[in-house]
């Protein structure tokens, strides 16, 4: 029997502990620990923002859907990882294992830029988005400015806030009494997202007189006002920060994980110093976007590696990063983009498929839909 310990229910986490549930069946338990009892649907936060979805409509309790596949779920903030020991330190006790799967996410580090956690509003969390609704309430005109700062490293949704807002006033018949900038440090629209995702995304954005300021490096925020690297200062009525991601709390200065305290792995998803612990998700320390899709990814290279290293075989998935958009571009149409590798024995290329229109729409709808029921909902 092995003891398989899963820290963090996001979607690389849940990934694991459902797949993992399957291939091993009830003779090894899995045990599932998260600070919060709900799934929170992170790519739904901007309709919330903008009022499209109510708090409610985007979360799952997570414990019956574990529960029903054989998985324990206990709710604790993980405080510590102890490789040498094989035990993690939770506010309510210690959880040993003979496997260890870390997918706790990441963290904002609102250090790397003062003033910003203060003095700016932020899409990342539930209470950010809840709290950008009761702004907008109040907002009747003036500047709007969205930073991506370094280092952000999932920069898609400043885009589809700027694109909600522009859609939002429009509606309410306020736009023409209000300017949108965005302010990033990449060296053109959405360029992580590839190519054609950048095309469509940067053609978009001229359509609705939302400007774009690229290669620029936020510093600080102060009140009303968004201070760059070179000290310009651009006054904003209100203002979006996404900072830069660091690792989970529990793993900085871990030796499980690099300086800015992400997992270290290799293509396996296996720490390379600890064999018996795997990582998946946002807090991994390899390239790649981080995005649910790669989480997911990632989730189902490690059920496999672990299922065969707990029967005695080697792991053989690797993880083979690929990037997926599905942008809304208001509140009709959306932007769908893939951009993959393709399989190892048809050579080294890419594929990269790209489309806006209504479709991109109801398949994002779909997504939504079908994660959140099978998580329980
Ligand atoms: C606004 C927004 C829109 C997005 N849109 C998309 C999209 O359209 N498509 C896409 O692919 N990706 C999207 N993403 C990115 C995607 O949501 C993340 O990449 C994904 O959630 C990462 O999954 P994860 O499991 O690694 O981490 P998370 O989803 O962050 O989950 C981390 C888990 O760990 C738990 N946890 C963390 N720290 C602790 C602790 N100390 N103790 C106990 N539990 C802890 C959390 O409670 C949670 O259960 C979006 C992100 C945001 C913010």
């Amino acid at each position: 029997m092995a003891r398989i310990l899963v820290l963090g229910a996001g979607f690389g986490g849940i990934t694991v502990a459902y797949r993992l549930a399957a291939l091993l069946g009830p003779e090894h338990p899995i045990t599932v620990v998260a600070r919060e009892a709900n799934f929170v649907y992170l790519p739904s936060l901007p309709w919330v923002a903008v009022g499209t979805r109510q708090p409610q409509d985007i979360v799952a309790p997570l414990g019956p859907g574990l529960r029903r596949k054989g998985i324990r779920f206990v709710e604790a903030e993980v405080r510590a990882v102890d490789p040498d020991r094989r035990q993690v330190v939770v506010d309510a006790g210690v959880l040993r294992y003979d496997f260890l799967v870390i997918a706790l996410g990441a963290e904002l580090d609102w250090e790397a830029l003062p003033g910003a956690r203060t003095h700016s509003h932020n899409i990342h969390r539930l209470d950010g988005a809840v709290r950008i609704w009761e702004a907008l309430q109040e907002f009747e005109a003036g500047e709007i400015l969205i930073a991506i700062a370094a280092g952000a490293d999932t920069p898609a949704p400043a885009y589809e806030l700027a694109f909600l807002l522009d859609d939002y006033f429009r509606r309410r018949g306020r736009r023409r009494r209000i300017e949108i900038e965005i302010v990033t440090n990449e060296p053109r629209a959405l360029d992580q997202g590839g190519d054609g995702a950048s095309r469509v995304v940067a053609r978009a954005l001229e359509q609705r007189r939302i400007r774009l300021r690229t290669a620029t490096r936020v510093r600080q925020a102060e009140p009303g006002c968004l201070v760059l690297e070179d000290g310009t200062r651009l006054g904003a009525e209100l203002l979006f920060i996404d900072p830069p991601y660091r690792g989970p709390a529990p793993l900085h200065c871990s030796s499980l994980a690099d300086a800015a305290g992400f997992v270290r792995c290799n293509l396996h998803m296996q720490n390379p110093d600890y064999p018996e612990v795997f990582a998946a998700g946002d807090c991994v320390a390899l390239d790649g976007l981080k995005t649910g899709h790669n989480a997911r990814l990632a989730g189902g290279v490690v059920a496999q590696n672990l299922a065969a290293v707990v029967g005695g075989g080697p792991p053989r998935a690797r993880f083979r990063p690929s990037t997926l958009v599905d942008l809304p571009l208001g509140s009709r149409d959306a932007v769908f983009s893939i951009w993959k590798p393709s399989p190892p024995a048809l050579g080294n290329w890419q594929i990269q498929i790209t489309h806006a229109g209504r479709a991109p729409m109801w398949i994002k709808h779909a997504l939504e839909r079908y994660f959140l029921w099978q998580i329980g909902r």
